[in-house]
């Protein structure tokens, strides 16, 4: 029997507000161990949560970014359930009136078709300490750092409408594209601000029954996502094949071993309303002011780069994936720079630049002027791509302007037709088999005399003008 899969996800982003969800303790995680904390998120009894604005805020923008529809009323409760890591016995989330519902994202299916993935809905949840596991001497101890209690989360939830681990990996960079543009949250999972947990199921191809899910949790990147649930489903279908039937259940990822194991199951109780956190009513006017923060999101951008620009659909995607590479090349652009040349510059010399040195668009010191500076001698014919090339790697070293470093280098183009004549005469003189060559119908002995005639520029000619001068003189 041919089976198919059917997949959804839930996930977790954690929102970069300046202050956790509750209180006022400052929201870095990765700070000192119970640093930021205060009886609000070490949760002493009688301690008063008091909801935060910019969490609402942070959260809206997902929501927008995701083309869901924000409630007019959305509320708390209480998730009951006891862990070490969330010792006051319930986590403050959205349980029955989540802050949106029914939004949707375009991925590319693998038959390359445009496929529409909804989203159930997105609530908003409170984060929960973290256990570190260590071993002292010989005895595995458990410590409780309550830095992240109380952290700002919002939960994705989708409809099971992927069939494959494609779909769900271009799914989650989808969403990771939009947040990251909204500007919530960089959705790092090898950082854990984004964690995604996968329910998956199989059934009879080409039938629409809802089978037992298995859920699959512990990936930290999204390939380790694909490997999961490639996993997953053959292990279902073995188990289908061997007569044993699918149980609900949770189940980690190894990413060592490259398998899911089954995990001990949480007790988790009841959600009821919680007392302390008023509801939340969002008014039009305010949902307005959201909707008018939102920015200008990949797909309209990508369009707009191919209609101004002029650039492939291939290059306009590239180009508008990230928020500050969009708006570096635009820069760059905007300086006067042909769009092809700003793409084609970015995408293959300055992007790998920024690799090897561990920058990002952010925080590079070559800024989108200085770029631009050298594009535009280059354009110019001032300088040769060698020595653009070479400038570029300079331009990383310090804050010298490109004009600058191209003067201290010296490799300033030189295009002048009479001097570069002298030149070339000088190289027929000196080549004088390369010259029979190409007049027996060699061909490439011209590529042979055009280095001749680079070198014995110093790297320096203009090789159009080298090649117009040469093809003259052996009257090609
Ligand atoms: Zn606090």
């Amino acid at each position: 029997m041919e089976y198919e899969s059917v997949i959804g996800v839930e996930i977790h982003v954690e929102l970069n507000c300046a202050t956790k969800m509750f209180c006022d303790c400052p929201n870095r995680p990765g700070d000192e161990p119970n640093r930021n904390t205060c009886p609000t998120c070490l949760w002493f009894p009688g301690a008063i949560p008091k909801f935060s604005r910019e969490a609402l805020e942070k959260a809206s923008m997902v929501c927008l970014g995701l083309n869901c529809q924000i409630q007019e009323r959305s509320a708390f409760d209480q998730k009951v359930y006891y862990y070490p890591d969330l010792p006051k016995g319930f986590q403050l989330s959205q349980a029955h009136k989540p802050l949106a519902r029914d939004g949707w994202l375009d991925i590319t299916g693998e038959d390359g078709k445009t496929k529409k993935l909804r989203i159930h809905h997105i609530h908003m949840e409170e984060d929960v300490a973290k256990l570190v596991h260590e071993t002292e001497g010989r005895t595995p101890i458990s410590l409780v750092d309550f830095n992240r209690a109380g952290v700002p989360l919002v939960e994705i939830v989708t409809e099971p409408d992927m069939r494959s681990p494609h779909d769900a990996m271009e799914f989650i960079r989808a969403l990771r594209t939009q947040i990251r543009y909204v500007g919530s949250s960089d959705c790092s999972m090898e950082s854990g601000t984004m964690r995604v947990d996968a329910n998956i199921s199989i059934r009879p191809k080409g039938t629409d029954q809802m089978n037992t899910k298995v859920e699959v949790k512990n990936m930290n990147s999204i390939r380790h996502v694909g490997d999961a649930i490639t996993y997953e489903i053959q292990r279902q279908i073995a188990c289908l094949q061997g007569g044993e039937p699918i149980i609900l259940h949770t189940r980690l990822w190894d990413p060592e071993k490259k398998v899911t194991t089954a995990m001990r199951s949480k007790f988790s109780g009841p959600c009821v309303p919680d007392p302390a956190v008023a509801q939340i009513l969002i008014s039009q006017a305010w949902l307005n002011e959201m909707q008018a923060r939102l920015p200008e999101m990949p797909a309209q951008k990508a369009e707009r780069f191919i209609r101004q620009f002029g650039l492939t659909r291939e290059e306009a995607l590239m180009m508008s994936a990230e928020r500050d590479l969009s708006e570096y090349v635009e820069t760059v652009i905007n300086h006067g720079i042909k769009p092809k040349t700003a793409t084609h510059w970015l995408a293959t010399q300055f992007l790998p630049a920024l690799r090897e040195r561990r920058q990002t668009i952010a925080d590079t010191t070559v800024n989108p002027d200085r770029f631009a500076g050298l594009l535009s001698m280059l354009e110019r014919d001032e300088i040769n791509a060698n020595a653009a090339r070479a400038v570029l790697n300079q331009l990383f070293e310090g804050d010298d302007s490109p004009a600058a470093l191209v003067e201290k280098a010296g490799v300033r183009q030189i295009s002048d037709a009479s001097a570069l004549e002298g030149l070339v005469e000088k190289v027929l003189a000196a080549n004088a088999s390369a010259v029979a060559d190409f007049r027996n119908g060699v061909a490439k002995a011209m590529g042979f005399l055009i280095g001749q005639a680079m070198q014995a520029s110093g790297g320096k000619a203009n090789p159009k003008l080298i090649r117009e001068i040469l093809t003259k003189k052996l009257g090609a």
